[in-house]
């Protein structure tokens, strides 16, 4: 009984190993060179852009442990986010989670009550809108606090977001912990990827790179075969699929499937600019950075949501950025040296980085849609918006659903 694994993404990796874990004998398909797929280390071991999990990620942690990485990742500001507003040059620290808010040192700019119970109403399933409309009569709390985070976790602007994929985002975020902000402080690559890779090798799974399926061969409503092009495998009667490719790719092989039509993009530059520690994570406001993850290794700046800053040129976006994260640095005395003269630059598009969340119901697709074959990948969560925790959870629940 061999259960094919299609796709070596967060999903892939995380019903592989649980298939393994479960005693099934695995084998892993990855279209690429290297796993990882949207969360991977690049050939030169930058990220292809900055992660971070929360304390809420629970599935995303949790699998972490499994495979041995979790003292890889750390917590870069616990004493409160820092954050610079280039609006008003303004440099303040603010807690995500609202218990933290009793400390009105680390409220967020127009907090008040009726912008509070907003927020607590966007926690609350309902009629869905655009997030944008719902905090229309709160701008200020908006532009100073939600924005940011719709931004960050939908990865779509606030005036197409939908409220009620923030409100799942919400709900887990009350927890004790939940809002603890967490990076691999060595990269994807040894963060998560590698160790992966080791747990599920060591489980007794198989992986093969470059194996790009190309076609299911389905019959009578099952899997029969697998076609990789130059070979093919046939499947037993006992054996599975686990199809963890992203939505476009699960469509081209199941097109009868209803997978998200809209995605948007993630901009991430990365600079050759070594410092000597300790991580640092800052975040910026009317500015083009977003993010700022200053490790050992270089200097990351992360765009969400950047249909504009990926239309720009490389050129222009890494002075730009540069100046502004200087900025920031230098406002929160970021160790190291902060030269005007911007470093070199590697700036990574990913324009298919995760669907737009826009209101109206999620598209749930059915977990096994043909009898032998599970379905997984962010886009796949009923619940979340496309995440590592999403990829995790769609994984394990994939792998679950064919151990049934
Ligand atoms: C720049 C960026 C920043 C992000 N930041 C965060 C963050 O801070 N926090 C967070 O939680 N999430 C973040 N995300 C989202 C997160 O990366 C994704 O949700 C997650 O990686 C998706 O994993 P997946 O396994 O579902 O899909 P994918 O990563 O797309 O994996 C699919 C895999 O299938 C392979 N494949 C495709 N077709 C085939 C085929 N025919 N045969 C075999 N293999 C195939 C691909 O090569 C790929 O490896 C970010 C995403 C990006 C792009």
């Amino acid at each position: 009984m061999t259960m094919h694994v299609v796709g070596g993404g967060v999903a892939g990796l995380a019903a592989a190993v649980a298939l393994a874990d479960a005693g099934r004998v695995v084998v892993l398909h990855e279209a690429a060179p290297v796993a990882g797929g949207r969360c991977r280390a690049l050939p030169d071991g930058t990220d292809n852009g900055t992660h971070a999990l929360l304390g809420a990620n629970a599935a995303a942690l949790g699998f972490l442990d499994r495979i041995g990485a979790r003292a890889g990742w750390v917590e870069p500001e616990p004493d409160g986010l820092p954050v610079l507003d280039l609006r008003d040059h303004r440099a303040f620290r603010v807690a995500l989670s609202p218990f933290g808010w009793v400390d009105r040192a680390l409220r967020p700019p127009g907090l008040a009550g009726g912008a509070l119970l907003a927020l607590a109403r966007l926690a609350i399933p309902g009629r869905d809108r655009a997030v944008g409309a719902a905090m229309a009569a709160h701008p200020e709390f908006h532009r100073g606090f939600v924005d940011p985070l719709v931004i960050a976790a939908l990865n779509t602007p606030s005036e197409e977001a939908s409220a009620n994929r923030l409100g799942a985002v919400l709900r887990r975020l009350g927890g004790r912990g939940a809002t603890r902000l967490f990076v691999a402080r060595d990269g994807l690559g040894p963060g998560l990827v590698a160790p992966a890779l080791a747990a599920l090798q060591a489980a007794g799974g198989t992986v093969r790179f470059g194996a790009r399926l190309r076609r299911l061969v389905t019959q009578g409503g099952r899997v029969q075969a697998l076609d990789f092009g130059e070979d093919a495998m046939a499947l037993g009667p006992r054996d599975a699929v686990v199809l963890a490719t992203p939505p476009w790719e699960s469509q081209r092989l199941l097109p009868h499937l209803d997978v998200p039509a809209a995605h948007a993009p993630i901009v991430n530059l990365h600079y050759a600019h070594p410092t000597p520690g300790p991580v640092r994570f800052i975040g910026m406001l009317d500015a083009l950075c977003q993010w700022v993850l200053v490790r050992p290794t270089g200097v990351a700046v992360t765009v969400s949501a950047g249909d504009a800053a990926a239309r720009e040129e490389a050129e222009t976006l890494g002075p730009r950025a540069w100046a502004e994260l200087r900025e920031a640095a230098l406002a929160f005395g970021v160790a190291g040296d902060w030269p005007a003269q911007a470093p070199p630059c590697r700036v990574v598009k990913e324009r298919r980085a995760t669907p737009r969340h826009a209101p109206g119901p999620p598209l749930r697709p059915k977990r096994l849609p043909l009898a032998n074959l599970a379905l997984a990948g962010d886009w796949t969560d009923p619940v979340l918006p496309a995440t590592i925790e999403a990829s995790v959870r769609s994984g394990q629940a994939a792998a679950k659903a064919l151990l049934r």
